[in-house]
């Protein structure tokens, strides 16, 4: 019977959602199916994970493992893998991931598909070429490593429950050599574009970074996230972390707005996996309208504060 271990991110004492969506998808799959979290006291996020699919957490939960710093993180996933035997080991696409698939994949020579949308046990899916085809990709290693793209899957609760197992931890000397001096986070209030069920995104047709104001105003009122193109990021108006697309970050909420957005490939590429696509453009020759649900061709500086002010109402009625 396969074998499949998911590593577990988390960030400020909750397991990231598109880990969670990992094991769900692993759970569909079938087979055994386990998890691992790796951290410094992490161990009371284990039991909720069964519901998710894990039928076992394992749990590395040490002092020294606080610093998210890949190569500790590799020797406790390579050390599993060789005494569980795990054949597969799939991973939800962030930074630390892509360091502690890469290392795992040189410490056990096994190979690791990146971009992964679905996986079926023994293929995955991976978008290619700007995501205008989609490919089959295998694993001619015997251990199969993979990161599934951020926000390509669902977090879908099962119901079941974990047994909560603990890892023993031994370090290798030259993991031990890196030290975290610092980690900053951005400032941000509400969910991160990343988790979020309502994006609003605001491009060059704003006409300022003072303008991203609107584009907040509407964002709070529903409750979602503010996300941009890369136009506006490179402009300054907005930071990088917010930036959607081919060299930004892929998200798929439920509702996107898009804000003065011409609706280039490279854009698209990253919001086309949400489920609702509304556009507000004054063009109404623009692109982003050949994708969209709804269309408003109109000036956004009218139609955003009063579909932010009647959304309000909404609420508040
Ligand atoms: C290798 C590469 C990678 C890239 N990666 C990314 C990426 O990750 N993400 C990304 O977004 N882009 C990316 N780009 C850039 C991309 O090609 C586009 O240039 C960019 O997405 C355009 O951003 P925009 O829609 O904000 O601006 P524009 O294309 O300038 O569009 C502005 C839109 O606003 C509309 N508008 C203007 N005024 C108003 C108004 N008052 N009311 C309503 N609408 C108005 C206009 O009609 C226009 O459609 C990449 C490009 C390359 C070459």
């Amino acid at each position: 019977m396969a074998k499949t271990l998911v590593f577990l991110e988390h960030h400020e004492g909750a397991v990231a959602k598109g880990s969670l969506g990992v094991l769900a998808k692993a759970a569909q799959v079938g087979g055994e199916v386990a998890a691992v979290l790796v951290g410094s006291d992490v161990r009371g996020l284990a039991a909720g994970v069964g519901a998710y699919g894990a039928a076992t957490v394992w749990v590395a939960d040490e002092a020294t493992l606080a610093a998210p710093l890949p190569q500790p993180r590799v020797d406790v996933l390579a050390k599993l893998v060789s005494d569980e035997g795990f054949d597969t080991v799939l991973f939800a696409q962030s930074v630390l991931a892509a360091d502690v698939a890469a290392g795992l994949a040189a410490r056990l020579d096994a190979g690791l598909n990146w971009g992964l949308v679905d996986f079926d046990g023994e293929t995955g899916k991976a978008p290619q070429l700007q995501d205008t085809v989609v490919v089959d990709v295998g694993w001619s290693s015997p251990v199969r490593l993979g990161i599934f793209r951020a926000g390509a899957l669902d977090a879908v609760e099962t119901g079941g429950s974990a047994e909560v197992k603990d890892v023993a931890v031994q370090l290798e000397d030259f993991s031990t050599q890196a030290e975290m001096v610092e980690q900053a986070h951005a400032e941000q209030q509400g969910p991160s574009i990343e988790d979020a069920d309502v994006i609003v995104a605001g491009g060059r047709g704003l006409g300022g970074p003072e303008n991203f104001a609107l584009v907040e105003g509407l964002a709070k009122a529903l409750g979602g996230a503010v996300a941009a193109t890369r136009a506006v990021v490179d402009a300054g108006w907005y930071p990088y972390s917010a930036q959607v697309g081919q060299t930004g970050k892929n998200v798929s909420p439920k509702l996107y707005v898009a804000c003065g957005i011409s609706g280039a490939i490279q854009h698209k590429v990253g919001m086309q996996g949400s489920n609702v696509i509304v556009a507000i453009n004054k063009d109404a020759n623009a692109p982003i309208f050949e994708f969209s649900d709804l269309g408003v061709v109109g000036d956004l500086h009218q139609v955003l504060p009063k579909l932010t002010e009647l959304i309000r109402a909404r609420k508040a009625g």
